[in-house]
């Protein structure tokens, strides 16, 4: 059985989502996708992307650890990078927010939102098939739950490629879904904070500021086999 404690900044909506893949996904399937248990690691009230890389490195130990943090909150995340690359923590960065992960369930995205999650949210609460969202973050409600788990429930295959073709029109020029790093790194050879956050598929000169709209939520589920790690994308041909 694998083991990933995956950090996030939130305290409802993340927690939620990854609750529902080990539901969902955590048996494994009998074939290519192995047995696999997700500890969330969050706080109330939430943490900083830096608080983050921190919990994540703290509670997983030697086992797998991964952070998940938003573009539009916070301001520590160079130096969150930087930690992470440090600890070999894997970095799942969404620009502007996880939300945008979500909304990729039910339509194509894109266009830069400036670290604001105001349009994601309001497209969200829209998206055809997306009923169940349409109080989403309203009265504080950003849980993931009942209904709008079912509404998720066989689109992660679609938000995958949503998200993987944001990474090919990513507006640096460069980046490449087919690029992007899914399983464990083997060795600890150092690898600079660049080259850390280019497993995502964007180019090592990249900014992560500037990826934007962009969500590496999609490597998470990759790398458990939940979606392929490479499925060939319009504008992505080998060579
Ligand atoms: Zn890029």
């Amino acid at each position: 059985m694998t083991i990933l404690y995956v950090a996030c900044e939130g305290e409802s909506t993340e927690p939620d989502y990854l609750q529902y893949l080990n539901e969902q996904f955590g048996d494994g399937d009998g074939h290519d996708r192995q047995p696999f248990r997700i500890q969330p690691v969050y706080r109330r009230n939430g943490l900083t992307p830096g608080e983050v890389v921190a919990a994540a490195c703290d509670a997983a130990g030697e086992d797998e650890a991964w952070a998940l943090f938003d573009r539009d909150q916070w301001g520590d995340i160079p130096q969150a990078i930087k930690a992470a690359a440090a600890s070999r923590i894997e970095i799942v960065f969404s620009h502007p927010s996880f939300d945008l992960w979500l909304l990729l369930h039910f339509q194509a995205f894109g266009g830069a939102q400036s670290g604001s999650s105001k349009l994601v949210v309001e497209k969200l609460r829209q998206a055809k098939g997306a009923e169940a969202f349409k109080d989403f973050d309203k009265k504080g409600d950003k849980s993931i739950r009942a209904a709008r788990r079912n509404a998720l429930r066989n689109r992660e295959d679609k938000a995958a490629e949503h998200a993987r073709t944001l990474v090919s029109s990513c507006s640096h020029g460069l980046c490449k879904p087919r690029q992007a790093k899914v399983d464990p790194v083997e060795g600890d050879d150092p690898v600079t904070p660049q080259q850390w956050a280019s497993r995502s598929g964007h180019a090592p000169d990249c900014p992560i500021l500037q990826r934007d709209p962009s969500t590496d939520v999609w490597r998470l589920l990759a790398r458990l086999r939940i979606v392929k790690a490479r499925p060939l994308a319009r504008g992505d041909h080998p060579g």
